[in-house]
């Protein structure tokens, strides 16, 4: 069957839905999402957003894109980073006009709390100029994702937007360089379906989900980077992969940072708070990249609780008030998930697999690059998390991604209206459903063969271990070697259950091939890059290295494998500087 809309979104988290806020008034469109909508990745988001509203204390827009510099290793486009930043209170007040109902301070703005690298500037009783941790992040009790997904999505039923929920998509149709539309299944049956529209907009979410222990929803898998890789489009900066410092033990569920913001300790098993011999000035609240690696030192050491793999989130000095009040979620996950009561005892955590820095390159408007030089792929945006701006660099800060997602959203949204006033449907090439077919076709025809389960279990773990916080050569050659094995094992997978309602074993798989796919580009750029920044730590390489390694990597995927090029940094007004916090 084939469906015609002028506009095809993919993804029904946050950067997906602001831009259907934003093109439904001037186009028809299609919303695809293989999730319920509201089930998107994005409500799962808890601690904030962030804006320099000032509503709390005194906060500039530069000293937001100072600190995303900073936090980048200033692997972030300036460019980028000064628009995000300087866009983002209008971004917030709009949200708020649209519904979103924010935590308010007694005045009745929107209230806002600290987070981990976000900081204003003071001047010290010596006369100097320090940074110290600032109220920036607006939030919504712990539910900060949850309430703009709801809000977003209500929005867009008023306008019309078509939701084709439960649709799978499969393959993009880049048609003599310009994108044309995609297929997709739908779960519900199992058949394939054709979209054809002016222009298709990727808002597909993170890739979390090659890691063993990680926050991330089993819905991450990364399709529309694997697809998108698939179909030709170069990926960017892929080897950058957040680790959360607190994900609750031992699955890798999320603490959010708020915990961290509302005042939590973080101790390990002498009782000591540790962040003081890693980030005096900042403690808890230094960026994700360094609490991480503080923490995976400690447990490495040796001073794990009871010599385990984890070391305690401590809110009990907080009182059951507040924890009450600012972090209802996180106390329920800890009594569910843990057995713990917070109000009483230290939560167990450790560091957790948790934003993708790297994605589809775009440029400021959203249009989908082709290569380093920076060629626009006609008729294909991206934004969100699939997308790489780059406003995130090495290392995202926390509530800059909820961010991400809302302005580039919203501004990709803007690029499209303006495009597709312009723009005419192109005829779709002579059946583009047939790769799909034919897959389906040999995984329905399979009577034995590899087991899904077992590719995809080796995966995760191998990739938790050999291409995590810590990273080393022979463990990144190792991964590589595991990833290729697992690639010609997944070339005769075997489809046990041929049923076509609600076929979630072929769902896995497909999603298994999409996480085999990126996953190499994560790890051949890991291998490459002999250097730290930020997130991508090798301690066989343990120096930041400007000279050769301030630059983006470009991962293609080539008959003779991936190949990768380089393009440089914008760096406007930030010059490099060591990262001490
Ligand atoms: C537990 C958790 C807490 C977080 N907390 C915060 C926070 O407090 N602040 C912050 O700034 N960031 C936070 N983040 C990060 C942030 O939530 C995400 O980066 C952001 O929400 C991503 O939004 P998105 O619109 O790009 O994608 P998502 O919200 O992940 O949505 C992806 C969409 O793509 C669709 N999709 C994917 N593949 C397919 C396919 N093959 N076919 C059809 N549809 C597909 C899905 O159905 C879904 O609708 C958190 C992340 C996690 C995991």
């Amino acid at each position: 069957m084939i469906h015609k809309h002028d506009l095809i979104i993919v993804g029904a988290g946050l950067a997906g839905l602001r831009a259907a806020v934003e093109t439904s008034q001037y186009a028809d469109v299609g919303v695809i999402s293989k999730l319920f909508p509201t089930r998107s990745h994005s409500g799962a988001a808890q601690g904030g957003i962030a804006a320099a509203l000032g509503n709390e204390e005194h906060d500039k827009v530069e000293w937001h894109v100072f600190d995303s510099v900073k936090g980048s290793d200033y692997l972030g486009d300036q460019d980028a980073i000064e628009m995000m930043c300087g866009e983002a209170p209008d971004a917030i007040y709009e949200l708020e006009h649209l519904g979103v109902p924010f935590s308010r301070t007694k005045e009745g703005k929107i209230a806002q709390r600290q987070f981990g690298g976000h900081t204003k500037e003071v001047i010290d009783e010596n006369g100097n100029s320090k940074r110290i941790p600032v109220l920036r992040a607006c939030y919504s009790a712990d539910r900060t994702g949850h309430v703009i997904l709801h809000t977003l999505y209500e929005q867009c039923v008023k306008r019309n937007v078509r939701f084709y929920a439960e649709y799978f998509i499969l393959s993009l149709i880049i048609d003599d360089g310009v994108c044309k539309g995609l297929t997709a299944f739908n779960l519900r049956d199992g058949e394939i379906h054709t979209f054809h529209a002016k222009a298709v907009m990727f808002g597909t979410g993170g890739y979390g989900r090659a890691y063993r222990v990680t926050s991330n929803a089993y819905a991450n898998s990364g399709d529309g980077v694997a697809i998108a890789f698939r179909a030709g489009i170069p990926l960017e900066d892929m080897e950058f992969v957040q680790f959360h410092p607190t994900g609750l033990y031992p699955l890798g569920i999320l603490v959010t940072e708020g915990a961290r913001g509302e005042g939590g300790y973080l101790v390990n098993n002498d009782g000591d708070r540790f962040m003081k011999n890693y980030a005096p000035t900042v403690m808890e609240l230094a960026p994700r990249d360094m609490v991480t690696r503080s923490i995976q030192t400690e447990i490495n050491e040796g001073r794990g609780i009871n010599g385990g793999d984890f070391v305690n989130l401590d809110l009990t000095h907080l009182g059951a008030a507040k924890l009450k009040e600012r972090l209802p979620e996180i106390t329920g996950f800890a009594k569910t998930y843990a057995g713990i009561d917070p109000v009483k005892q230290p939560i167990p955590i450790l560091p957790t697999a948790h934003y993708s820095m790297g994605g589809i390159p775009t440029d400021l408007y959203g249009h989908v690059l082709a290569d380093e030089k920076g060629t626009i792929v006609k008729g294909f945006y991206a934004a969100g998390e699939c997308a790489c701006v780059s406003v995130h660099g090495a290392n995202r800060l926390g509530t800059n991604s909820l961010l991400d997602a809302v302005v580039h959203g919203r501004r990709t949204g803007k690029t499209l209206v303006k495009y597709l006033r312009e723009a005419e449907f192109s005829p779709l090439p002579d059946d583009a459903e047939k790769k799909d077919r034919e897959m389906f076709a040999n995984l329905y025809g399979t009577s034995s063969g590899e087991n899904a389960d077992k590719i995809r279990l080796r995966l995760k773990e191998e990739m938790t271990n050999k291409c995590g916080v810590f990273r080393n050569e022979k463990d990144l050659n190792s991964m590589l070697d595991t990833i290729h094995e697992l690639e010609h094992k997944f070339k005769n997978v075997h489809l046990s259950c041929k049923g076509k309602v609600f076929n979630t074993e072929l769902m896995e798989i497909i999603e298994l091939g999409n996480l085999l796919e990126f996953s190499d580009a994560i790890v051949t750029g890991a291998l490459a890059r002999q250097e730290c920044r930020g997130a991508h730590w090798r301690t066989d390489h343990p120096k930041r290295d400007d000279v050769n390694w301030l630059k983006h990597t470009i991962a293609f995927k080539t008959e003779k494998g991936i190949e990768l090029k380089y393009k440089p940094v914008v760096i406007n007004k930030y010059q490099p500087q060591e990262r001490k916090y």
